[in-house]
């Protein structure tokens, strides 16, 4: 059983402690090099301001501002090719206690002034419709360009248990935070259900699940049996 610290402070009441908590690479590897050659720009796509623009908490903001020259307030021209509109349409589905930020690149990246949403990606909490936070699920949208997504079995144990902690105490204190994740999970079924696709869970307290997005049913799966997708297959 993993031993979890709960504190009794809102985990973003001190964020440095919080990021120190939630440090563990994703896997035994660096797997920006295992997607960057597949991107032309050349950068990992999640650190790629042309594939995702990343969201922090308010008090993040207030955290990193000051003590690191890594981000800036995403202005929406970073990315020559951004569609007409894109920047409305993200600011709009952009949580009030959110805000979108730009970061220098991974060439200047700082690691230890990565946001949340850094160190979680490809992940986010799942919550099924009867509100269990049940493991991480994976954005779907980066299916075919993040090599993660494609190898469910390399996440480390480590990883999940820091991930898992981090958003139990965070979820402790902001129901604001689960509803928004509750909301995304409900978007997630509804996607696989239109799709007449099971989906891949890594469990909080490990293991790995397909998931049926009609029924909730869990059936174990074999990790390394998992979907892979785009040039991962
Ligand atoms: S998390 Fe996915 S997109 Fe980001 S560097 Fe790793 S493989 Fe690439
Ligand atoms: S801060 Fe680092 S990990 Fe986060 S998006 Fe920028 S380069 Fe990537």
């Amino acid at each position: 059983m993993p031993k979890y610290n709960f504190s009794l402070q809102h985990p973003l009441a001190n964020v440095q402690t919080t990021y120190s908590g939630f440090d563990a690479p994703i896997c035994g590897l660096d797997c920006g090099q295992k997607c960057a050659p597949f991107n032309p720009s050349g950068k990992p796509f999640c650190c790629d301001i042309c594939h995702a623009v990343p969201a922090v908490y308010r008090e993040e903001w207030d955290y990193l501002q000051p003590n690191t020259d890594l981000w800036h307030a995403w202005r929406g021209d970073e990315c020559q090719s951004a569609a007409p509109g894109e920047r409305a349409d993200l600011l709009a589905s952009t949580p009030e206690n959110m805000l979108l930020l730009a970061c220098l690149g991974p060439a200047a990246c700082q690691r230890p002034y990565r946001a949340l949403s850094c160190r979680q990606f490809p992940f986010f909490p799942y919550v099924t419709s009867d509100y269990r936070f049940l493991g991480l699920a994976y954005d779907w949208e980066f299916e075919s360009v993040c090599w993660v997504i494609s190898n469910l079995n390399q996440v480390t144990a480590t990883y999940r248990q820091q991930f898992v902690e981090t958003h139990d105490r965070l979820f402790a204190f902001s129901q604001e935070a689960f509803d928004s994740y509750q909301l995304h999970s409900e978007r997630m079924r509804a996607h696989f259900l239109d799709q007449r696709r099971r989906i891949p869970l890594i469990h909080r307290d490990g293991g790995f699940y397909l998931v049926s997005p009609g029924s909730e049913r869990l059936r174990r799966a074999d990790a390394h049996h998992l979907p892979r997708f785009g040039p991962y297959r």
